[in-house]
């Protein structure tokens, strides 16, 4: 049993300074350094999760193994530690409050008038540090969501305030990121912006012990002495964090500035001098040394937000590392796409791939792009909502079935090749109702996706209503699509791939959320791999 100690870092000047990647990078430090660590989301909206927002809104919607929904940090977290994730990761104040009046409809408060504070709080409270009473880590990050001096981020300030307090200064320190700004027309930095924020946190009983500053240029003497004596933090506790190439990058800024031994001494934990970040480097050195460059058109109905497919994205940089390729991607609209302009628009990509999505927008689109990426022998991956548009452009330009389709889409059609499961028709609620989270598949042996796996079971996260429709597998087989992986107690079917085409899967499940910098996935690394021999030919 481990006695946790807990890092909390809050937001100040700004929205999206990165506190996520600091979180994530100063974690990895942690970890290299031989603790184990994890890191939690706290999101200040009154969402009970992110599963019914707009990814527009908010960008991805990440699932992990035990099936929340949840805010796309936790994928970089993921990707950083190399370690799963779940539902205590991610908390929303919707759920805070729910949970509180769940127990005050059941008497729990015993007569009491039920407030902010204590209860609210005391609410938060235990979702911190539920990870740490696990016994399983050293340490915990809980990154608070929003800016200080946000209304909705009130409850989560008292509630560090009063754990700060409680479990005593070497067992809880508080990291404060902000940003100062260049003025290009005085030539100079400015540190008022994080002066006044961290006032602000003060003003709520909260004393950062590190100011980690975010900045475009370095900070120099000056400056952070200016920011140690108005903020009252120790100089070697202000940490620089310059604009990065990469977020990859950011564990060895954060390395060189030292922010996990100043980390360590406040926590008074030992600091252990061993080399870190061997193979995170020997990663970032392919990453940044390509040998070759491909290009993969990523058609999706959210393009215009790329955080809305984050997770994909980064499969393709740990995937591209392991190839030593540099998988340039081409942002197309599916609602732009029609039969006639799909050759000119998917012209000279090496690889497509047909992302996740929900509803009938730019759903031709899709399926008119696959159907060339099928005939002219183009790599094809299809995720999710992609593979269900494989099956019915299969259905519909190889078997026949003119009006294929999803039940999603049209529930009247003739041919519905994906249905809706069993176990969703009586659902009503859209939160937290779909198949959610890890599942197992069972491979065809001799299939190509055994063969990228080198497995024959294997468990893939999954968020879906709708699933291929079983009534039609024999014809579909029959005329070359083959199911090559099966959920083993349901039959459902979870892989489709045609066999006389160089490289055309589709996947039930979302590969993109196993993915990470030390483990970059095997579908995704087979997919690059395939499109750069499609690029050599
Ligand atoms: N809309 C489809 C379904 O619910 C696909 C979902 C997805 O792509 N994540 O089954």
């Amino acid at each position: 049993m481990k006695n946790t100690k807990y890092v909390f870092v809050t937001g100040g000047v700004t929205s999206s300074l990165g506190k996520g990647i600091i979180a994530a990078s100063l974690a990895k430090l942690l970890q290299e350094r031989g603790y184990s660590a994890t890191i939690q989301k706290l999101d200040p909206y009154i969402n009970i999760d992110p599963g019914t927002l707009n990814p527009y809104e908010h960008g991805e919607c990440f699932v992990t193994d035990d099936g929340a929904e949840t805010d796309l940090d936790l994928g970089h977290y993921e990707r950083f530690l190399n370690i799963p994730t779940s539902q205590a990761n991610n908390v929303t104040t919707g759920r805070i409050y729910q949970s509180v009046i769940d127990k005050e409809r059941r008497g729990e408060f015993l007569g009491k008038t039920v407030q902010i504070i204590p209860h609210i709080t005391d609410e938060i409270k235990n979702r911190i540090q539920i990870l740490g009473k696990t016994g399983e880590y050293d340490i915990v990050i809980t990154e608070i969501g929003g800016t200080v001096g946000d209304i909705e981020s009130l409850p989560y300030i008292e509630s560090v305030r009063q754990l700060l307090w409680e479990l005593g200064a070497k067992n809880a320190i508080s990291i404060h990121l902000t940003l100062i700004p260049y003025l290009a027309a005085a030539g100079e930095l400015k540190t008022k912006p994080t002066q006044h924020s961290v006032k602000m946190l003060m003003q709520s009983g909260v004393s950062p012990d590190i100011l980690v500053c975010r900045s475009e240029h370095k900070l120099n003497d000056g400056i952070k002495n200016k920011l140690a004596l108005f903020c009252n933090v120790q100089k070697e506790a202000i940490i620089e964090a310059l604009d990065a190439e990469t977020i990859y990058d950011v564990p060895n800024l954060m390395y060189e500035e030292q922010l996990d031994k100043v980390v360590l001494n406040k926590l008074d934990l030992p600091f252990n001098e061993k080399p870190a970040l061997a193979e995170w480097n020997a990663f970032l050195k392919k990453h940044k040394n390509p040998q070759n460059e491909i290009e993969i058109g990523l058609i999706g109905k959210y393009v215009e937000l790329h955080d809305a497919y984050k997770s994909i994205t980064e499969s393709f940089i740990h995937a591209g590392a392991t190839n030593e390729v540099k998988v340039n991607i081409r942002w197309i609209h599916s609602e732009s796409l029609t039969t006639d302009n799909v050759p000119e628009k998917l012209k000279g990509l090496n690889g497509i791939l047909v992302a996740p999505g929900f509803g009938d927008r730019g759903i031709e689109g899709k399926i008119d792009a696959i159907r060339y990426a099928r005939e002219n022998n183009v790599p094809f991956l299809g995720i999710c909502l992609g593979m269900q548009m494989a099956v019915i452009e299969f259905s519909r330009n190889v078997l026949g079935l003119k009006d294929a389709f999803s039940i999603e889409m049209n529930d009247k059609t003739k041919h519905p090749v994906i249905n809706l499961m069993e176990e969703q028709k009586t659902i009503v609620n859209k939160g937290g109702t779909m198949r959610l989270g890890s599942w197992k598949c069972e491979l065809l042996e001799n299939s190509k996706i055994s063969s990228i796996y080198n497995q024959k079971i294997i468990d893939e996260r999954h968020r879906h209503r709708y699933e291929f429709n079983n009534d039609y597998l024999e014809q579909i087989e029959n005329a070359g699509m083959i199911a090559t992986g099966k959920n083993p107690d349901t039959n459902l079917v979870e892989v489709i791939e045609i066999p006389n085409h160089p490289w055309f899967i589709g996947v039930q499940y979302h590969p993109e959320y196993k993915s990470t910098v030390l483990n970059p996935h095997p579908l995704f690394v087979s997919f690059v791999k395939a499109a750069l021999e499609h690029s050599l030919t």
